[in-house]
């Protein structure tokens, strides 16, 4: 017998559910990935991730190589190409990990319906892309939690299943077609400063990250400058890395960091339970705060200096930068530009989250959309009036100035915490950094704006 392991957001051996279930059940199977031409339409086929798809997509190839099988790519609509391979491989079975997203949703409902009305079969595995199933951790009286700290409480007391091991053997049939494994595409669109994937580099990532980095994280994560998180999203996003495992071997290095660490993971797992709720969220706010965001040329004109890194704050500016030539930024840089887009120069989170879809390596519905709207005011943060002001906020996370020299290089003479503010440097000493722009926006009447705004609630 032949089952099909439909590959997305799970691009991995290690601890892969459906592709264990596959080769339990059946002699051989057909490991396919198909690249949806619905997620591409959708706007999400952006350079800096289809560069580390590729790398996973080579990455999984290779590993299925080493152990006697091969990877099938397809593209198209996902499920003709699935019900196809599976008709070409005459498959009973095929497996799947589950999604959240609107789209994930119809698209597995649809594919379940074509396999059935061929006489086959789709099986779908839970604890694959999060640590727990979306709508396994519940409060009484609805289908998801909108508050973080709750939810956590009752995620700590979910026991996690044990993480399973790579296959040894694959063993895949001949006569399934398959187009080449992608490549990375044009470097000039790339960011200059993207990581390599694949699960092989994440695997090694983890392993650093587990032996040294995570114990100071518990401190450090908030450190601008000192850049100390794991840096595993990308990995993540593309389930190159299980999160289960992930959980697993992060308890097992035990301590505050260790714990620290977990705590994100479940940030993880809660936007992606809200996201499984509430598909709409992923466009539609998820509470509405009768926001009237700012449109026409000038909200045009700030939000270009904020994607262009030109706001005249240099803390916004130099995560603006990192993200463009990383396809990543530092989580306190996302919230302080998220906050300085959607509060400070009151325009729409739609739009900021737009440009992070664009450049983000780890960028996905769940996380980006949500976040944005935690920061916005018009998701799950309980305090949708908090304000960060830019240049408190850079005092605290970066304070000595050395995440701005690195990232605004304009401004790399200034020296400690003056790097913050040049706008208060004497006149004649300003005209030296001039190739820097003035701020665009007075941070008191941005405040008043927004307070303004908001009363409406
Ligand atoms: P670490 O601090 O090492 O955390 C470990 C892991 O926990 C991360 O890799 C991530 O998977 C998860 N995690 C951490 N913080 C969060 C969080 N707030 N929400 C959900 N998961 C979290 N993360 C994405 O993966 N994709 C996105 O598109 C994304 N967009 C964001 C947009 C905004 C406006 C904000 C404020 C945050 C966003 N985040 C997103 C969350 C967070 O910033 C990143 O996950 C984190 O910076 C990745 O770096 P790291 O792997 O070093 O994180």
């Amino acid at each position: 017998t032949t089952s099909v392991v439909l590959f997305t957001r799970d691009l991995r051996l290690h601890d892969h559910p459906p592709l264990r279930a596959a080769l339990d059940g059946s002699d051989t199977v057909v490991p396919v990935f198909v690249r949806d031409r619905a997620v591409d339409a959708a706007g999400f086929a952006a350079p800096n991730r289809l560069a580390l798809l590729a790398d996973c997509l080579r990455d999984l190839d290779a590993g299925l190589r080493e152990r006697g099988g091969r990877l099938i790519v397809r593209s198209g609509d996902l499920v003709e190409e699935v019900c196809a391979a599976a008709g070409e491989a005459d498959a009973h079975d095929v497996h799947m990990a589950a999604d959240v997203s609107g789209h994930a949703h119809r698209r597995e409902e649809r594919l379940r319906s074509a396999l059935e009305a061929r006489g086959r079969r789709l099986h779908v595995h839970d604890a694959v892309t999060t640590v727990l199933a979306p709508g396994s951790v519940t409060p009484a009286a609805s289908d998801h939690f909108a508050v973080f700290t709750p939810y956590f409480r009752r995620w700590g007391e979910h026991s996690v299943r044990e993480p399973l091991a790579a296959p040894r053997r694959v063993r895949v049939p001949g006569g399934v077609g398959s187009e080449p494994v992608p490549d990375r595409g044009d470097p000039a669109a790339l960011s200059p400063g993207l990581p390599a994937g694949g699960e092989r580099e994440a695997r090694k990532r983890m392993a650093a990250w587990l032996r040294t980095g995570v114990f100071g994280y518990a401190d450090r994560h908030d450190d601008l400058s000192g850049d100390a998180t794991s840096r595993l999203s990308p990995d993540l996003h593309f389930g190159a890395l299980s999160p289960v495992e992930l959980v697993h071997r992060a308890r097992r290095a035990g301590g505050e960091g260790a714990e620290a660490f977990v705590r994100q993971l479940a940030w993880r797992d809660f936007h992606h339970q809200v996201l499984a709720a509430r598909p709409h969220a992923s466009a539609a706010d998820y509470r509405t705060r009768h926001d009237r965001w700012r449109t026409g040329a000038a909200a045009e004109a700030d939000t270009a200096a904020w994607k262009d890194g030109r706001t005249g704050y240099p803390i916004v500016d130099a995560a603006m930068r990192q993200l463009r030539h990383e396809g990543w930024m530092h989580n306190r840089g996302r919230l302080l530009v998220a906050s300085f887009l959607t509060k400070t120069l009151y325009v729409d989170w739609r739009v900021g989250a737009r440009h992070f879809l664009e450049l983000l390596v780890d960028g996905d519905v769940a996380n980006n959309q949500l976040n944005w709207q935690w920061a916005a005011g018009t998701g799950t943060d309980t305090r949708p009036h908090r304000v960060l002001n830019p240049t408190t906020q850079a005092r605290r996370f970066d304070p000595e100035g050395t995440y701005v020299r690195r990232w605004v290089p304009e401004l790399a003479g200034l020296e400690g915490r003056a790097v913050h503010e040049p706008w208060r440097l004497p006149k004649a000493e300003r005209s030296a950094y001039a190739a820097y722009p003035d701020p665009i926006v007075d941070l008191a009447e941005g405040l008043d704006r927004f307070k303004r705004a908001r009363g409406r609630d």
